[in-house]
This record gives structure tokens, C-alpha cells and sequence, in this order.
């Protein structure tokens, strides 16, 4: 029996990646789409999800909105025993996001906060590697442009948008995968727009288990090449994830690693929390971001226009 699936937030990620990866597995099959002004073609699309759920087929809910409106939606999807796909970062607070896990369980429905950067084909590779070795520093570098990834995206400017924390949470993902165990900020130097409530970039100093030396620079205003590394130093070895966890390099030798499959997997292993009626919902990236928030020096920058 295929899992049938309803995508809610038709933008950008639910067109790229949902969709391909929902029509591609066997496993499921796309329903409805829910959305103010986006549609898919081939499946009822509802504009708002009241509707959906009181006049749209049983379906498990894919939630690809940005994460200001994922506390509101979850609810009612909770609420009405929809199993739940949640894109990242899984909510815009901790408080909302341990109220989604709560309410879930309490329900029995399945939930899975996504990260998909986790699926990234090197990620498992460095997580071995690191696991063998006494790790004495690790350098995150994620420089992007924002008018290349996210034009005219005004949510990510606004309060629970994230600003440069919206990528930046994707290489916390990978961090907290790599190195188990806490992680805390020391300190944390956050650049908000003077026209914008979040930051266009942001320098975290963290300290992970074992005393380990952790930095972090996040930075939307990177033109030309785009840097999405990690860098992880255990004595004089050294592991560098590139290309979001997509490359691996070892001792400045390159490692053949599969092709990326990041959102193949994503529905891979939402078939099987559903299989076996388990959830999977870790919020430690979104901690280290409210972290930095509430430790960050926060500086006034020039304002962004698109
Ligand atoms: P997007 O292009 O802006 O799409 C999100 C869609 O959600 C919008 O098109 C909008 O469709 C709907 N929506 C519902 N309530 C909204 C509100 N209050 N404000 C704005 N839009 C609202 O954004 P996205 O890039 O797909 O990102 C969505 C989520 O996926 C984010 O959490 C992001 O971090 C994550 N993500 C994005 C990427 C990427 O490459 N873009 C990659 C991985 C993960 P309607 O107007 O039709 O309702």
C-alpha cells in the first residue's frame, strides 16, 4: 500500500525536491497540494488547509512552508491524526517546536523534523571518521549569495525567518550529526540589515564534547563561488566535507562518495517511521541558532535590497 502525501507550502524546495522525491517512491503517492497560490499539476489543490482537511483525500502532510507558519499548520494536522513531514528548520522557536513533538506523541501520529543536510552522501563517511579519533578543531565556512538562493523570499528577512541561520542551520545539522554530544555557544557576532529583523551573517564560537574548539561563519553575501564546508582537524589528520557534505577530502586526497540522494532519503526514511510508527525529531541545530541569538553581539549593517 502506497503512503499517500499531501504537500503543503507549493515554493521553491517543494517543487525542486518534494515533488521528484514523492513521485520517484514507489512507496508514495502525492494526493493534494495546499497552497495560497502555488499548484501542482495532477492532484486537488486547496488554497487553504481547513479545506484540505475537511474536504481533502486521508494523506500524510509534507510541510514545505517557511517555519513561522509550521506551529499553526502542525497543530491541525496533529489534530486531525495526519502523520507529518516538516521541513527545516522544524519551527521558529524551541518552545514551538517541543509543543509539535508533545502534541505528536500524545496523538500517536508519526512525526519527522527533517534535516536534510544529514542525507548528505559524505556525512555518514565523516561521522565514522570522527568516531575513530580525537577531534581538536572543527571550522565551519557557509558563504552563499542570498539574491542567488532566496530572491524575492521576504519571509527570511522577517521575525522566525532565520536570515543567515536558514543555511547556516544546515551545517549545524551536519555538525551535531558528525560530533555527537553538546555543544555550546561561547559567544556569537550576528549582522542584521538596518531594513531587516534577521541576520545576513554571523560568526558562532562553540565549544563541542570533550573541550573541542568549534567556529562557525555564516555569510549571504558571497558572490561568485559559494563555500558550504567543514572542516574537521583530529591532530595532524584532517576530514574536509565540501559542497554541503556532497564532496569529502581526507588529507587533501579527494574520496569518491555516492551520488547525492539527500531527498530520496528523506522519504526513504519517512516510510519506515511510518512503517513502524516511530519519530524522529531533533532539535539540537535550532538550540545552538537560539543559542547564538540570545549569547550574539548584535551590529546594525547596510541595508539589503533584492
Ligand atoms: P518559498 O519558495 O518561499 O516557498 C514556501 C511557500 O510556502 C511559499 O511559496 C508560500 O506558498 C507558502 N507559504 C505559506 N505561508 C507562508 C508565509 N506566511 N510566508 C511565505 N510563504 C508562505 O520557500 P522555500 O525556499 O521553498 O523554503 C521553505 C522551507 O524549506 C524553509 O523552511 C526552508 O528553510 C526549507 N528549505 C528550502 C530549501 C531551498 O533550497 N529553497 C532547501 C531546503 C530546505 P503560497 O503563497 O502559495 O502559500
Amino acid at each position: 500500500m502506497t503512503i499517500p502525501m499531501a504537500l503543503v507550502g507549493i515554493g521553491k524546495i517543494a517543487r525542486d525536491q518534494h515533488i521528484p522525491a514523492i513521485t520517484a517512491n514507489p512507496d508514495f503517492s502525492l494526493v493534494a497540494a495546499v497552497s495560497r497560490h502555488g499548484k501542482v499539476d495532477g492532484v486537488p489543490n486547496f488554497t487553504d488547509f481547513d479545506t484540505f482537511l475537511a474536504e481533502g483525500p486521508q494523506a500524510a502532510v509534507a510541510l514545505c512552508t517557511p517555519p513561522d507558519v509550521r506551529l499553526e499548520v502542525s497543530l491541525k494536522a496533529i489534530a486531525a491524526g495526519r502523520d507529518l513531514l516538516i521541513e527545516k528548520p522544524p519551527a521558529a522557536t524551541l518552545g514551538e517546536i517541543e509543543t509539535i513533538i508533545g502534541v505528536a506523541r500524545d496523538a500517536g501520529v508519526v512525526l519527522f523534523a527533517t534535516w536534510h543536510s544529514r542525507f548528505a552522501p559524505a556525512v555518514a563517511r565523516a561521522r565514522a571518521w570522527i568516531a575513530g579519533r580525537t577531534v581538536t578543531r572543527i571550522t565551519i565556512t557557509w558563504r552563499e549569495d542570498v539574491r542567488r538562493w532566496h530572491p524575492n523570499q521576504a519571509w527570511i528577512w522577517q521575525p522566525g525567518g532565520f536570515g543567515v541561520f536558514d543555511p547556516g542551520i544546515n551545517a549545524l545539522s551536519i555538525l551535531t550529526e558528525i560530533l555527537p554530544g553538546p555543544i555550546h555557544v561561547n559567544s556569537a557576532e550576528l549582522e542584521v540589515p538596518s531594513n531587516a529583523f534577521t541576520p545576513i551573517a554571523a560568526r558562532l564560537v562553540m565549544t563541542g564534547r570533550g573541550a573541542i574548539p568549534v567556529t562557525a561563519d555564516f555569510d549571504w553575501r558571497q558572490e561568485g563561488p559559494q563555500t558550504w564546508d567543514i572542516e574537521v582537524q583530529a591532530g595532524p589528520e584532517r576530514l574536509k566535507l565540501r559542497m554541503g557534505g556532497a564532496r569529502l577530502a581526507i588529507d587533501g586526497a579527494e574520496v569518491d562518495v555516492d551520488a547525492e540522494q539527500e531527498y530520496p532519503e528523506i522519504y526513504r526514511r519517512f516510510a519506515r517511521l511510518v512503517a513502524t510508527r516511530t519519530s524522529d525529531a531533533d532539535i539540537t541545530p535550532l538550540r545552538i541558532v537560539a543559542d547564538a541569538c540570545l549569547k550574539g553581539r548584535q551590529t546594525a549593517t547596510d541595508p539589503f535590497h533584492d
